[in-house]
């Protein structure tokens, strides 16, 4: 099964942390600030309470744009922005390699197998959290404001895999998330979900990735079993 998902692949992406690098940015604290900024602006948080951390911030701007306010909406974005940047310079700087992780794009790498991670994380932390890991930044990297639409949306994977010159159904997408496995197979992608310890089992289960893995060691060992 394994060995199905990984053959003839032209392009590996990424998702950047916890899959990669582990940040420990607090998204909690990130959706608090993004609920407090609704307020700020005058825009009821309560239907945005159950969006993701980006996605409240469209719908702040989306709403106010809707009221004649776009001059608001964009003072929003930017106030938006400020914080969210703020929470993740702030811990870009201590992140850790996830284990195995430089083994696995070795691995690629040896097999002539592309690269990119796809983040909706800013470049600035992105760039921060991937040199103090010591993955360093040689790499293909779309952070969010690289893209008009970011994940979950596959428009973000599909870019990412024309600037690699790679086939959707012959690349991979690996991610903590389970927004990371939608939007790998809305891309027409082959996907792993990396199941972090604190998460429950069955965390993946409504997304159906083609793997599930524990490690990304386990998928070293898997081109280790497809070359012998
Ligand atoms: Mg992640």
């Amino acid at each position: 099964m394994m060995n199905n998902v990984l053959r003839d692949l032209d392009a590996v992406l990424f998702d950047l942390d916890g899959t990669l690098v582990e940040t420990n940015i607090d998204f909690a604290l990130m959706r608090e600030e993004m609920l407090g900024v609704a307020g700020e602006f005058g825009v009821a948080p309560e239907s945005a309470r159950a969006m993701d951390i980006l996605a409240i911030v469209e719908y702040v701007c989306d709403t106010l744009n809707a009221r004649g306010l776009p001059e608001r909406a964009d003072e929003a974005r930017r106030e938006a922005m400020r914080r969210l940047e703020r929470i993740e310079l702030f811990h870009s700087e201590t992140a850790r390699e996830v284990e195995s992780a430089q083994a696995l794009i070795a691995a690629l790498r040896d097999r002539g197998v592309k690269v990119g991670i796809v983040t909706r994380n800013c470049r600035r932390a992105s760039e921060i959290s991937l040199e103090a890991s010591g993955l360093g930044v040689g790499f293909l990297m779309l952070s969010r404001e690289d893209v008009r639409n970011t994940k979950p949306h596959p428009d973000h994977l599909m870019r990412a895999l024309e600037i690699l010159d790679a086939r959707p159904d012959r690349s991979l997408m690996v991610g903590d998330h389970t927004m990371d496995v939608e939007a790998g197979k809305a891309a027409g992608m082959r996907t792993i979900g990396l199941l972090a310890p604190e998460r429950p089992r069955d965390f993946f289960r409504k997304v159906e990735p083609d793997e599930v893995v524990e490690s990304l060691r386990e998928i070293v060992d898997a081109f280790v079993d497809l070359d012998s």
